[in-house]
């Protein structure tokens, strides 16, 4: 196939290609567009096909996971992991447990941290994987029976120079401790295999906290880039896991207003916002109570809007963190029109299409995941060095070396995509990340 000069052919190629996978179709459409014109314009990449080449994950591994129950009865998974790219560094990304997931969901996942981990400036390549498993509503036991058959199938595929698997949607810490219990009691071995680990066998200061620790940094930077600052300032905040309690608790501490928070039920709005207290409550509770926003209402009396999404609320900013395409094109247009004029992805790939075109119309701040949620496998990256070295760094140290990834990550973002009087850091992320991914695509040879 020659090469695709222009956007019709390259979604012609993908869509042949990939039919039934939309998400995928969308991750890959979303990045081509900024991308095909950097490639029209180098000889070297054209020459290579390389965003072509990029769009066909490296490794897609499928496998069976048996498991028993607390009946006793027999319990049948699907496992994946999608080894996207493995260019500049070993595999690396999270596991997500959901019953949603599939082939074109992890694909779109991989596909994107492999830009994502390309704008750290580590050397770590992309990957995602995962099981139609939902630990929801499962005891301990079979949540820990489920991890260890998952690991007996993903460990011959991992390592710490192969492949590095973490923690995604419903993979927290007690599932990577089954997994790398599991890791290291096949293969004799300790290791950085896999990141997020608790503190005490190999895991790094501020792992937990450095997914929405860092978008609370990039937001800083790019509020400052713009001339202003937090403080005072109202944030929706949707969802209320890893990345959006410790998104909201930064925010709060640098002084903004959080005044949502939600789940799949709905959404609890706090119109004084939420108070530090508040939210290490949620942090250290999560997960007992079957709906922990309920139970964190009953506290502070807010107002809960059962089945109802964030986006309506009257805000300055918005920080979609809770999963893929949950802001749509109507929850923009209703952010736009109740004066919100920045817009940080936590989640991946949460605001679709109609959205994203929406905030770039009407010039709205819009920050992808790539850039903004990079700072969970950008610690996770620090954590691979520290186990390669046997060596524990501070709080203190983890925590400037994430301020300072992701003001990087804004510097090159700033630099690809100024656009005079915008920053357009959809492009800038994308272009940025492409030029070192196809730089070393062109250095390896075909
Ligand atoms: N799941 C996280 C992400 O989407 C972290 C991945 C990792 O630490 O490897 O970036």
């Amino acid at each position: 196939m020659a090469y695709t000069s222009n956007l019709d052919e390259f979604k012609e190629w993908i869509t042949t290609r990939y039919p039934d996978q939309k998400e995928y179709l969308q991750a890959t459409l979303d990045i081509a567009k900024d991308v095909i014109p950097i490639c029209n314009a180098n000889e070297k990449y054209k020459q290579w096909d390389v965003f072509k080449r990029l769009c066909e994950p490296e490794r897609t591994i499928q496998f069976c996971v048996t498991w028993l129950n607390d009946a006793n009865e027999i319990q049948i998974n699907k496992g994946w992991r999608v080894q996207h790219c493995g260019l500049i560094g070993p595999y690396k990304g999270g596991l997500r447990f959901h019953p949603t997931v599939n082939e074109s969901i992890l694909k779109f996942l991989a596909f994107e941290q492999s830009f994502k981990n390309a704008l750290t400036g580590l050397p770590i390549g992309g990957a995602k994987g995962g099981s139609d498993f939902n630990p929801k509503g499962r005891s301990d036991y079979e949540v820990m029976r489920f991890c260890q058959a998952f690991m007996q199938e993903l460990q011959r595929h991992i390592g710490p120079y192969t492949d590095v698997p973490a923690g995604d949607i419903n993979v927290g810490s007690r599932e990577i401790g089954f997994l790398y219990g599991e890791y290291r009691k096949i293969n004799n071995r300790f290791g950085g295999a896999i990141t997020g680990k608790d503190i005490e066998f190999g895991g790094s200061y501020v792992r937990t906290e450095a997914t929405g620790f860092g978008l609370i940094y990039f937001l800083d930077d790019v509020l400052e880039h713009t001339g202003t600052n937090i403080k005072g300032k109202r944030i929706a905040v949707s969802g209320a896991g890893n990345v959006a309690l410790h998104a909201a608790l930064k925010a709060t501490q640098h002084g903004g207003k959080v005044v949502t928070l939600s789940n799949s039920r709905g959404t609890l709005i706090h119109e004084k916002g939420f108070t530090e207290e508040d939210l290490n409550w949620v942090i250290n509770h999560k997960g007992e109570p079957d709906n922990i926003l309920l139970s964190l209402n009953e506290r502070i009396d807010g107002d809960w809007k059962a089945d109802e999404k964030p986006w309506q609320t009257e805000v300055d900013i918005a920080l979609p963190c809770a999963t893929q395409n949950e802001l749509i094109g109507k929850d923009a247009r209703a952010l736009i029109s109740n004066g919100c004029k920045f817009v940080l992805e936590g989640a991946n790939m949460p605001c679709n299409d109609a959205a994203q075109r929406a905030f770039s119309d009407a010039k709205v701040v819009f920050v992808p995941g790539k850039a903004s949620n990079a700072g969970g496998v950008a610690l996770s990256g620090l954590e691979m060095s520290q186990n390669a070295t046997f060596h524990k760094a501070t709080y203190k140290a983890m925590n400037s070396a994430l301020k300072e990834i992701m003001a990087n990550i804004h510097r090159q973002c700033v630099e690809e995509g100024d656009e005079g009087d915008y920053v357009n850091y959809a492009k800038g992320a994308n272009v940025a990340a492409f030029r070192r991914l196809a730089d070393a695509l062109v250095a390896q040879g075909v």
